[in-house]
């Protein structure tokens, strides 16, 4: 029976570097498998400074795994009725997913729905109808790349899409695509789920990414979310697919995507600690809740 440490344990390049510019992305990379990481997360949010195929022969050479997420904009959003904004939200999106091949990837996973911000009224039946249709056509193209994509479920601040994990499978059960999974963000599911166990249940297999993150994002143990039962449900249903930890700090920032999670505080200035320290929690917890008695 496989156990929850066979998933490849990640870390979002927020940790490391604020942007994605080659000399960033070696940083990165580097820093990442000397923490002890078998995956490093990019964010898509600065696509033109990103050196593809360079990239991908760095995260070659420290044999690390790459996984690519993202949120949309006000501006390029597909849950938007505009259907202009929904193109340009859709573009972004393609663009987004021939990175994720060019750089090996098998996973693009985030706010893939909507943009990344607080929506000032609920989705309306239009806006959902143009996400299902996106996603049904990126799918197809993924699935023919051999990339999964994942549905991230974020809270009511950032985004009116899918704020629960039941809001994310009734997503994926209307695009219905096999490749279409859902991604549970521990910090998030902090502000919207009744606990962080029964969520991870009732998604079951079809859970196929996962974000840990303390309530305040910073050092993994020193707030008061229940990794541990967390950590036991994912054990319970064999997740095998990747866990990347995310933290966020003033003392790293992007110039959009940090405004867009609201990083106003710094919560710790040394990113190669508070990563060391999260590689061996995590691996330290899935390994106790993996050995069932
Ligand atoms: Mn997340």
């Amino acid at each position: 029976m496989p156990t929850a440490t066979s998933s490849p344990l990640g870390v979002h390049a927020l940790v490391w570097v604020g942007d994605t510019a080659p000399d960033s992305v070696r940083t990165a990379v580097e820093k990442t498998a000397k923490a002890g990481f078998d995956l490093l997360e990019l964010s898509l949010h600065d696509l033109d400074n990103l050196d593809v195929p360079g990239t991908r022969a760095l995260l070659e050479q420290h044999g690390i795994q790459v996984a690519c997420s993202r949120g949309l904009a006000f501006d390029a959003d597909v849950s938007s009725e505009d259907l202009e904004v929904v193109a340009r939200g859709e573009k972004l999106l393609h663009e987004s997913l021939e990175v994720v091949t060019g750089l090996g990837g098998t996973h693009l996973t985030g706010a893939l729905y909507s943009a990344l911000g607080k929506y000032g009224a609920p989705l309306s039946d239009a806006g959902r109808a143009n996400v299902v249709r996106v996603l049904q056509d990126l799918a197809k193209e993924a699935a023919a790349r051999g990339v999964t994509l994942g549905l991230e479920v974020c809270n009511r601040y950032e985004t009116n899409v899918v704020n629960t994990a039941r809001d994310a499978l009734r997503l994926a059960d209307d695009i219905g695509a096999d490749n279409v999974v859902v991604h549970l963000d521990t910090y998030h599911m902090n502000i919207e789920e009744d606990d962080l166990v029964r969520p991870v249940l009732e998604v079951g297999d079809r859970l196929g990414y996962v974000h840990i993150g303390e309530n305040h994002r910073g050092y993994l143990g020193s707030g008061h979310l229940d990794l541990t039962g967390f950590f036991h449900a994912l054990a319970d249903i064999d997740f095998t697919g990747p866990i990347t930890f995310e933290s966020f700090s003033s003392a790293v920032v992007h110039r959009t995507l940090s405004n867009d999670l609201a990083v106003w505080r710094n919560l710790w200035d040394d990113g190669e600690d508070l990563a060391t320290h999260a590689a061996s929690y995590m691996r330290n917890g899935l390994a106790a809740a993996a050995r069932r008695s």
